[in-house]
């Protein structure tokens, strides 16, 4: 079998062990006869592995009880929709830190929604190549609240010091680095994440609420988009996307048997470090567009002297099976996304790839 070393944004690689052990049970699931995707939402067999799910992400996240744990569909971008309509009441306004894309597409949806407004920006010439200090951050001590971006997937930046913001809740957009490391779940009023970086496949978005926030959400937006619907039913309101949620366990389990997320973070460090220090040992070929201190540790962005190098760096990096390292769409140059199933020995395998790359050109 030829798996490829795959750094790939999103849908991005999962651990092998979370997909081999889909494949045992696909067909037969734990000796029912049919698999998961054909059971009854509504059954003991599919509901023993819903609650392992959300049992597995407070467990590792280690959530709070003052936090509901929401398995909804839609994604991240419909949570940018979502979060406005259930927070932002009329005459409240919401602050958002704009650090990247998707920052911006968020900030856009809330201002569909109601009033937002920018609370910084660290755009510049187009790019965003870094994440503001908290003295640059014009807070609004009334807004319903303040909402950034954790891991800037694109840009290739991260916050390293999440923001005080009071009393005000702090909502992150948290999909490309979500359980990268242990976080202090009860500083946020919400955390949401597209499954399909870190979590698992496509399908899902993992919602993390604050419960006074769902309890104090609007009544007057349409049911199925109220949070307290799919809080009162534990994301079983109507059929949730069961094949996603499944394979959500399966790797949050990998996650927990590899030990957890402090285990996870030491793995992520190292491999960021690596490949940090590969792009700054040769300042004169390499280049990270991005500040010292905003690196990301998911998404490790850099540069080539000319994009038609970078174009044969990707075209020659492919030939040696390593996939997914052309930078995105809208900035260029080389992107490697290093999330927590992105193995060591691909991060050696692409570093050793880098240098004798330098030498050959
Ligand atoms: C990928 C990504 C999204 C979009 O996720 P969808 O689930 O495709 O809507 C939003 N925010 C961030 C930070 C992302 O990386």
């Amino acid at each position: 079998m030829a798996r490829v070393m795959n750094f790939n944004a999103g849908p991005a690689a999962l651990p092998l062990a979370a997909l081999e052990r889909a494949q045992r049970e696909l067909v037969d699931l734990e000796g029912t006869g049919m698999s998961v995707i054909e059971h009854s939402h509504r059954g003991k067999a599919y509901d023993a592995v819903h609650k392992q799910a959300l049992s597995l992400v407070r467990e590792l996240l280690a959530v709070p009880d003052s936090h509901e744990i929401l398995l909804l569909q839609g994604g991240a971008s419909q949570q940018f929709a979502w979060i406005p309509m259930n927070l932002l009441g009329e005459g409240k306004s919401a602050d958002y830190v704009i650090t990247g894309s998707w920052s911006k597409k968020a900030f856009s949806e809330a201002k569909n929604v109601g009033q937002a407004r920018a609370a910084a920006t660290t755009e510049k010439d187009g790019k965003f190549p870094r994440i503001p200090a908290q003295s640059e951050l014009e807070l609004d001590s009334k807004a319903a609240y303040v909402h950034i971006t954790s891991n800037n997937t694109i840009a290739g930046t991260q916050w390293h010091e999440f923001p005080d913001t009071g009393s005000v809740p702090l909502v992150a957009d948290m999909s490309s680095d979500i359980m990268w490391k242990p976080i202090d779940v009860s500083k946020f009023g919400i955390i949401y994440a597209g499954a399909q970086k870190n979590l698992g496949p496509r399908g899902i978005a993992v919602v993390i609420v604050r419960k006074d926030l769902i309890e104090g959400g609007r009544k007057d937006i349409p049911k199925i988009f109220q949070y307290r619907t799919h809080a009162d039913k534990q994301s079983l309101y109507h059929t949730p996307p069961t094949f996603s949620v499944y394979l959500l366990r399966n790797v949050l389990d990998v996650v927990k048997q590899g030990g957890g997320l402090a285990a996870m973070e030491k793995h992520n460090r190292q491999k960021a470090e690596l490949l940090y220090k590969a792009i700054d040992g040769r300042p004169d070929f390499y280049r990270s567009p991005v500040d010292k201190a905003s690196r990301s540790m998911m998404n490790v962005v850099f540069n080539l002297p000319t994009p038609e190098l970078e174009a044969e760096f990707v075209a020659e990096a492919q030939k040696k099976g390593m996939v997914g390292l052309k930078g995105h769409r809208s900035v260029g140059g080389i992107r490697a996304s290093i999330y927590n199933a992105a193995q060591l020995s691909w991060i050696d395998a692409l570093v050793e790839f880098m240098n004798d790359f330098k030498k050959g050109s």
